[in-house]
């Protein structure tokens, strides 16, 4: 009998005379759907034995099983959504704090795309307008064409750079800020690691296909999302005795985008303390000044020894890792110091994806080959060249001319089921 498009049906499952499960059907027919192409979803009780035999049943049928990332794949080779979009469907998914998911959640609504798409139609229609007058100079003039050229030009150079930059900031908000703990024994390090872990708001999360190790945590506090690299094993309690100076740590060190840097505010500074001093000396960090409920003015600590090798913008905070003072600090400090104060994941699109940056990278080094071919007064058309190269590295981010191996792999990192 006839099912009505979009309606939700109640019924039972069977097999032959089997009632295999009491379930609800959604029929949504295409172009009305997540695929643009007929959907049936059975919603059936959960459990192993009941879905197992719900799928079998379905496949004994005639159905397929998805593969991984099909259902968007679909969605994107029928032009309901363009290939940026697609990809902001996996970050959503992956997201791991609230800023991960409201910048996916913009890119999926066509943030970027709207962007890029703008730029390209800009820059089409300065091709097509030096293809016209090289070809029908009687009614197209390029008198004083190069300078309205080069104006247009600075400016998509200015908008590419933007969403270059904004690579940073999108990369630490999708993956979080890679980083260390660093201090000599019995500063305080796990404490002060246990203290974030043990903070009610913290979500935390094991990362997965990663060693132990590696990366140890993954923590996020009010949509920050630090993955804590373990120097020399900071929880490891057996063996405290070097806690730094291994090439580990200083390797760890090197690749990470923050250093925390605690002190043991209790006692005097020591040759260790200055070591990583030193050793950090370039990277950015925050310094914390840890047991602040334990030091007094014989403790012997000088704080004023510090100024020598940070500079004046880096932050210092007390904190008492023990009884969690100055946690909160610490947070705010984060927050400022990664995003300069300036983060809006309402109103701005991060870059996120590695395959967009390398895309804008490579326009951007077009673009700036065509102010340069304006300014030596080359002729228009080695322009086109390089503005042709522009619209297409562009083209790439929203999958327009995109080859069907590299579709392939992108959806293949899909989950299943998506
Ligand atoms: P790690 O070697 O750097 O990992 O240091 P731990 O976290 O193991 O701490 C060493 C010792 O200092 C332990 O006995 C902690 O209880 C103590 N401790 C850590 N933080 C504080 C603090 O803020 N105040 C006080 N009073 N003791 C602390």
């Amino acid at each position: 009998y006839q099912l009505e498009n979009h309606r939700i049906y109640y019924g039972n499952i069977k097999d032959g005379e089997e009632v295999v499960d009491e379930c609800i059907v959604l029929i949504m027919k295409g172009p009305h759907s997540y695929t643009k192409e007929d959907v049936v979803e059975i919603d059936c009780h959960g459990g192993v034995t009941v879905v197992y035999k719900v799928l079998n049943l379905v496949l004994k049928n005639g159905a397929r099983a998805a593969e991984p990332g099909e259902f968007t794949k679909r969605a994107f080779l029928n032009g309901r959504i363009d290939l940026s979009q697609a990809e902001a469907v996996m970050d959503l998914i992956d997201s791991k704090n609230e800023m991960a998911r409201k910048n996916s959640m913009t890119q999926l609504k066509g943030g970027l795309s709207d962007k890029i798409k703008q730029l390209r139609e800009e820059i089409i229609y300065q091709i097509a307008f030096i293809e016209s007058a090289l070809d029908d100079p009687e009614h197209y003039s390029l008198d004083g064409f190069p300078e309205k050229l080069l104006e247009e030009d600075k400016k998509w150079i200015t908008i590419a750079k933007e969403m270059l930059d904004s690579y940073d900031n999108g990369r630490i908000i999708a993956e979080g800020i890679r980083t260390c703990i660093v201090g000599k024994p019995n500063a305080g390090k796990s404490s002060f690691l246990n203290a974030l872990l043990g903070e009610e708001r913290a979500i935390v999360t094991d990362i997965a296909g990663t060693t132990r190790d590696t990366l140890e945590e993954s923590v996020t506090i009010d949509g920050i999302t630090l993955n804590i690299v373990d120097t020399a094993g900071i929880r490891d309690t057996e063996d405290k005795v070097e806690s730094i100076g291994v090439e580990r740590a200083k390797k760890e060190i090197e690749s990470a985008d923050l250093i925390l840097f605690l002190m043991d505010t209790s006692v005097q500074i020591s040759e260790e303390d200055i070591e990583i001093l030193q050793r950090i000396r370039d990277k950015k960090k925050i310094i914390l000044l840890n047991k602040s409920d334990k030091a007094t003015e014989e403790s012997g600590f000088e704080q004023s020894a510090l100024k020598e090798y940070i500079s004046e913008e880096t932050p210092v905070i007390s904190i008492s890792a023990k009884y969690g003072d100055g946690i909160d600090n610490f947070i705010m400090e984060l927050k400022n110091m990664m995003f300069h104060g300036r983060i809006d994941v309402n109103q701005e699109v991060y870059i996120t994806n590695a395959r967009h940056k390398d895309a804008l990278a490579k326009t951007y080094e077009s673009l700036e080959c065509v102010e340069r071919s304006i300014e030596a007064g080359m002729p228009e058309d080695f322009f086109t060249i390089d503005l042709m190269n522009a619209y297409e590295k562009l083209g790439l981010i929203i999958g327009e001319s995109v080859e069907e191996d590299l579709v392939n792999e992108i959806f293949s990192k899909f989950c299943t089921g998506k």
